[in-house]
């Protein structure tokens, strides 16, 4: 087998970038044999990630073997660094570089030492006070933003693929391989928990209970926006829209523009309707992250109130 090969004209830039800034591959080579793979820290859809040592700590994403003769693949794991390599933000996980000799091919990013969100909001059960609610979305929102930018749909927006690390957001898991189309090809329609409230109306409704080889679900940068309204609802209410509801009925709902109802949820009309423009059934109703993050450095701040009778902590909260 030989090193996969990814220059300027076949990286995925949208040609938006002069030529000359696109680096090429070999710069961000990292040959497998200088990572010092330690234990396995799970499992994902394309392979296993591993805490590794490479001048200290790192993540190291491996695709299964079994997918090394397989072309989808290996153009997806190509557009995958391609698109890494683009993004540097605060709030993004920062990649480091990738093995790009068969059968050692491998993503190596910033390890995420703290719990992601959905960690803190669904294993834990933490309380998320409106505050930090509020300042964890403008970071997801400011990091979102960024990549949109940057021409890079997420596609996978989700509390799993959010750490919090000392209250400092970083997003990981973007542009992924196209993640939809190996579950459609794996499983059929199989929905793993927890996935299909992310999809906006739109990808329901291109949702096909058949095996489509070609076909990739419509994400765009309003889906991202969808998906964001989905974790400030996780935040919110600490639980996931259409919870214990089976996927058909949840295809069906969202396909025709219906909501998770906000009838029990006791918070401000600013902070409902962010959800609601971010859930908008019209994906070009849906605002964009920056309008986002404006509406959300709008909302009010709420004032604790401290008396010695009554700690200001009454629940355990978040990374306080
Ligand atoms: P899927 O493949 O369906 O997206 P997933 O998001 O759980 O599932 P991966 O993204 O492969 O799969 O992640 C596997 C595990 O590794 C998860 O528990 C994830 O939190 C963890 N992980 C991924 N990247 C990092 C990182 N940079 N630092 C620390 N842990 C990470």
């Amino acid at each position: 087998r030989t090193p996969i090969r990814l220059d300027s004209t076949e990286d995925g830039d949208s040609g938006n970038w002069p030529r000359q800034n696109s680096l090429s591959l070999k710069e961000w080579d990292i040959p497998y044999s200088d990572l010092l793979l330690l234990e396995s820290i799970g499992k994902g859809r394309f392979g296993t990630v591993h805490r590794a040592l490479w001048h200290g700590d790192v993540a190291v994403k491996l695709l299964k073997e079994d997918y090394l003769d397989d072309e989808h693949m290996l153009e997806a794991f190509k557009l995958e660094v391609a698109n890494f390599k683009k993004t540097r933000h605060e709030n993004l996980v920062l990649f480091m570089g990738a093995c790009m000799n068969p059968p050692h091919l491998a993503i190596v990013t910033s390890l995420c030492k703290g719990n992601t969100l959905y960690t803190y909001i669904h294993v834990r059960r933490d309380k998320f006070t409106i505050n930090r609610t509020t300042l964890v979305a403008q970071q997801i929102s400011q990091g979102m933003g960024y990549l949109h930018a940057r021409g890079i749909h997420h596609k996978d927006l989700r509390t799993k693929n959010i750490f919090l690390e000392n209250g400092k957001v970083i997003i990981t898991d973007f542009g992924l391989f196209s993640s939809t189309k190996l579950l459609y090809c794996e499983m059929g329609l199989g929905v793993p928990n927890g996935w299909l409230c992310y999809l906006g109306p739109e990808l329901m409704r291109a949702l096909l209970p058949r095996k489509p080889t070609e076909e990739i679900l419509p994400f765009s940068k309003a889906s991202d926006v969808y998906s964001f309204g989905t974790v400030w609802y996780e935040l919110l209410c600490g639980e996931f829209p259409f919870k214990s509801q089976p996927p058909e009925s949840v295809i069906w709902q969202v396909g025709r523009g219906m909501k998770q109802t906000l009838a029990n949820l006791q918070t401000s009309r600013d902070v409902k309707e962010i959800l609601m423009l971010c859930w908008s059934f019209q994906a070009d109703d849906r605002p964009d992250f920056a309008k986002l993050l404006s509406q959300l450095e709008r909302l009010p701040k709420k004032r604790l109130a401290r008396s010695p009778s009554h700690p200001v902590q009454l629940s355990r909260s978040a990374e306080s």
